[in-house]
């Protein structure tokens, strides 16, 4: 059998007092569970990362550490927000001994009881495993027709985003450090982790109602998401300015034809079809112009990103 595995399990907090005690309760009894039949080692962690919360959390998570040392704790300076949470998260559990961190939300509306199959892909050889879940019962119809357009519309623009995949997921060390290298500072997880490559596969899991507490993900910071992930991803916004350019450009064509023919009729005042023209024919210009430069500000914008190249997933012997 495979040798128990180092996992730490990251979860985000933000003004989490209500949930924390019983999800680390659900958590430890699960590691206990894990760690009898030899598939986790006794050296897992639960890490909770503080995202600069206001109420008790971060007592109750320094409670948590006194009463067993499976549970510990980073604490944000101030509130950085979701994925910044899980990222340094991650990168703590990384730097910390972990052989692989699963992050899950603290109010454990994603069902836990998948991180078994998360492990047994990650057993199988997998560095990435995406936690997709199987509907959206529990969402409102808003949020459910929002973010499935907004997966459609991520891929239109190139990003190779998992379907209804959330930020639940599985990432091996060298994922967790792959990941650490885009020194990018908005950071789109869900983005940046099919971006990376290696082998990769999907656990599908249920979403409940959450137990207690308020959702914290306010509708300012759901479009926030949203926006950087699309102006993180893709210049394809500045391309439109272009085109709508091209298009001012064959409507100023169509003008200058009609006004043209008005002219010769004489059914317009003197210098109507100048200006008419002008300002068509000049509009058009400079969109395309606007398009032009935009592409090389976009080109700059990713270039300043100056994100990894690649990853060598595999290699033969010591490379010699
Ligand atoms: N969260 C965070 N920082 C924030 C907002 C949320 O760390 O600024 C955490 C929160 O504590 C929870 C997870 O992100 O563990 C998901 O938030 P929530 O459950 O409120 O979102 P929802 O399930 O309603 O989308
Ligand atoms: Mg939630």
């Amino acid at each position: 059998m495979a040798e128990p595995v180092i996992l730490y399990l990251v979860m985000p907090c933000y003004n989490e007092e209500e949930v924390l005690r019983m999800s680390s309760g659900k958590a430890l009894d699960l590691y206990a569970r894990l760690i009898d039949n030899g598939t986790i080692s006794s050296d897992s962690r639960i890490l909770f990362s503080d995202d600069g919360s206001k109420d008790r959390t971060w007592e109750i998570i320094t409670e948590l550490h006194a009463e067993n040392e499976t549970f510990c704790g980073i604490r944000l300076s101030k509130n950085r927000g979701h994925q910044i949470a899980i990222y340094s998260g991650m990168v703590y559990a990384a730097e910390h001994g972990a052989e692989c961190v699963i992050t899950i939300d603290a109010d454990l509306q994603q069902d836990i009881e998948a991180v078994p199959r998360f492990l047994q892909k990650y057993a199988e050889g997998c560095d990435i495993v995406y936690g997709v879940r199987d509907s959206r019962d529990t969402d409102s119809l808003f949020k459910k027709t929002t973010a499935t357009m907004y997966y459609k519309f991520m891929r239109s623009l190139g990003c190779d985003l998992i379907e209804q995949s959330a930020d639940y997921r599985l990432l091996s060390n060298r994922a967790v450090k792959a990941l650490a290298s885009y020194k990018e500072n908005n950071l789109f997880i869900r983005g940046l982790v099919p971006e990376m490559g290696f082998k990769s596969d999907i656990v599908y899991f249920h979403v409940k109602e959450r137990e207690a507490g308020s959702s914290k993900y306010t509708l300012k910071k759901m479009v926030s998401l949203a926006l950087n992930g699309i102006t993180s991803f893709s210049i394809q916004p500045i391309r439109l300015v272009g085109l709508l350019g091209v298009g001012v450009l064959i409507v100023s064509v169509v003008m200058m034809i009609v006004t043209l023919i008005d002219h010769i009729r004489g059914v317009t005042v003197a210098g109507w079809s100048t200006i008419v023209i002008s300002i068509w024919f000049l509009g058009s210009i400079q969109l395309i112009s606007l398009g032009v430069i935009g592409e090389y500000v976009g080109r700059t914008y990713m270039e300043t990103k100056n994100r990894p190249r690649y990853f060598i997933s595999d290699e033969t012997g010591d490379g010699k």
